[in-house]
């Protein structure tokens, strides 16, 4: 369950960013090869906000598309999943240059 404290390290990030006024909405990018579970982050963030200035933010999730290199021919293409073969040469040696990342990518507060 890593998603409870990086759920809790979002929460935080907001906290500072909102300096003491009511966050509105956040926005956060969850990549498709990682393994965070959106709907853990989505039950986590309602635990974590009660309370605090986040508690009536809704929370968006967006999920952001992998990209990856392909170690054989060098190709670079968007992957879908963690174990996508290369769709240039069909190496399954793929390195995963981005989308396993979870970002917070906007915050809105209350004017
Ligand atoms: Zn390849």
């Amino acid at each position: 369950m890593h998603e409870l404290s990086l759920t809790q390290g979002i929460v935080t990030i907001c906290l500072q960013h909102a300096q003491g006024k009511r966050v509105t909405s956040v926005t956060v990018e969850i990549g498709l090869l990682g393994s965070v579970v959106p709907e853990a982050v989505e039950f986590c963030f309602s635990a974590c906000s009660s309370g605090t200035l986040l508690e009536d933010a809704s929370l968006v999730i967006e999920r952001i598309v992998g990209r990856g290199c392909c170690a054989s021919c060098g190709s670079e293409q968007l992957m879908e999943q963690r174990y996508d073969s290369c769709c240039a040469c069909g190496s399954h040696a793929v390195l995963i240059v981005a989308g396993e990342e979870m970002r917070v990518r906007e915050i809105e507060v209350e004017d």
